[in-house]
């Protein structure tokens, strides 16, 4: 006797899964060119088949015969495997495992072999999504095409925080007309229309053929109708509504930068800059601007380089529980000097709850060789949500977690209600700001 019989048929499973001995079914797959051609048989069971997958259902209902043989052409045989196990194991620790592209592949075959892969296939999914967030576009174009409505709402409303950076990303051009719209249509992202305006343009010249005029004008018009700058909060101005003083470069473009020195293109140094601030509100932030400045210490020659950079920036919240860390993101900046001295950087990240009175760092660093910029320094700030010393950081954008009370409710601490803290009606957004937009002034 073997062992396991107390606990029923389902601890036997494993013995009897694609093994010879009592299956019914064979199931022979021609092999694609991908798994190396050949063939791959399967050992089924007809009971198991027909109740999970509408597909053999059909097929096997209409055959009386005990050891039947059914043969697949163009089916994926990993992606097929996957779905058997589904089919005998249901959701397990090995699904939860797969890779986008497995899971891709998986859920086609789902599809395909009509089987109900149920909540728990949505769920994973939609928690991958921070995981996966590099290929979020991939991720919206499998919520647009099998119609997984959590999947695709969930990938615009992650994408609307960081806008700015993931329309950036190459791989939206590959997205299908449908999501695209979806994305114009999104009310309120964090990203300028030049940024949008930029992407869905390039988007439309590599799928124009496969769209009319109508859609593409629709697509255009919908940009745009949006403000200058759309981003989902309000913005705290550390220092009002000045820029800080940039010097416009006037020179002979022809003229070319010196190329450095050796030792000045090989030698890599670390570069870090940190602001610590307070609010006096509990908020969520998710967005900042901070400038880029043309470094003079490496000499007035290479003032007017470009320089690439893949900052590290980092928000640390200090309560009297310790020091926590808020938000990480890494972002790739091209800065070019060769017009102006400062360039205005606007990075958008997942909102982050500051609460009142914690001490919040906004810490920048990279490590690099060659000509590298400083972040500009500003001095005293003081409005009714903060205020301080020196800030590296210009503006915030923000979002107050409870627009009527000061503090979340949650906090470590609690701030003096005495005090006028209301917020100014000059920090909301209005998005019509001269010094919002980039593309007039900044780049
Ligand atoms: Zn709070």
């Amino acid at each position: 006797m073997e062992s396991g019989g107390d606990r029923g048929f389902g601890s036997h499973l494993s013995r009897i899964y694609n093994v010879p001995t009592f299956s019914d079914v064979t199931i022979i797959l021609d092999n694609d060119l991908e798994d190396g051609g050949g063939t791959t048989t399967f050992y089924g069971h007809r009971v198991v088949l027909a109740k999970m997958c509408e597909y053999f259902r059909k097929m096997l209902g209409s055959f009386e015969n005990a050891n039947q043989v059914i043969r697949l052409q163009n089916f994926r045989i990993s992606a097929f495997e996957q779905c058997m196990h589904f089919a005998y194991f249901g959701w397990t620790y090995k699904l939860e495992h797969m890779s986008l592209e497995q899971c891709n592949q998986f859920y086609a075959m789902t599809e395909l072999l009509m089987i109900d892969v149920g909540d728990h296939f949505n769920k994973w999914i939609c928690n991958k999504i921070i995981t996966w967030e590099k290929d979020i576009w991939t991720l919206l174009t499998m919520g647009v095409n099998y119609g997984l409505k959590e999947l695709s709402e969930k990938c615009i409303s992650h994408f609307s925080d960081i806008a700015n950076e993931f329309l950036r990303f190459e791989s939206f051009e590959k997205l299908p007309l449908i999501a695209v719209q979806m994305v114009v249509a999104c009310k309120a992202m964090n990203c300028t229309r030049a940024e949008l305006l930029r992407t869905v343009r390039h988007w439309i010249v590599v799928n124009g053929e496969m769209i009319d005029a109508k859609e593409k004008k629709e697509l255009l018009l919908k940009v745009s109708q949006r403000k200058i700058i759309c981003y989902k909060g309000k913005k705290l101005f550390l220092y009002g509504k000045t820029s800080p003083k940039h010097r416009t470069i006037k020179r002979n473009t022809n003229a070319e930068v010196p190329t450095p020195p050796e030792w000045l293109l090989t030698t890599v140094k670390p570069y870090a800059f940190t602001s610590q601030m307070k609010f006096q509100k509990c908020l969520l932030i998710d967005g900042i601007i901070f400038f880029l400045q043309s470094n003079r210490t490496f000499g007035l020659e290479y003032m007017y380089s470009q320089s690439e950079i893949d900052l590290k920036f980092e928000i640390k919240g200090r309560s009297k529980n310790g020091v926590k860390t808020l938000c990480k993101r890494n972002i790739h900046i091209i800065s070019d000097f060769t017009r102006s001295n400062l360039r205005l950087v606007r990075l958008f990240f997942p909102a982050v709850k500051c609460c009142a009175l914690n001490e919040i760092t906004f810490a920048f660093s990279w490590k690099a060789a060659g000509v590298q910029p400083n972040i500009y320094k500003f001095g005293i700030f003081k409005n009714d949500l903060t205020m301080g010393q020196s800030s590296f950081v210009s503006h915030i954008y923000y979002q107050e977690v409870k627009p009527k009370n000061s503090t979340c409710g949650n906090c470590p601490l609690s701030w003096d209600s005495d005090s006028d803290n209301s917020c100014s009606s000059s920090y909301r957004c209005t998005g019509s700001e001269s010094d919002d937009d980039d593309s007039a002034k900044w780049f």
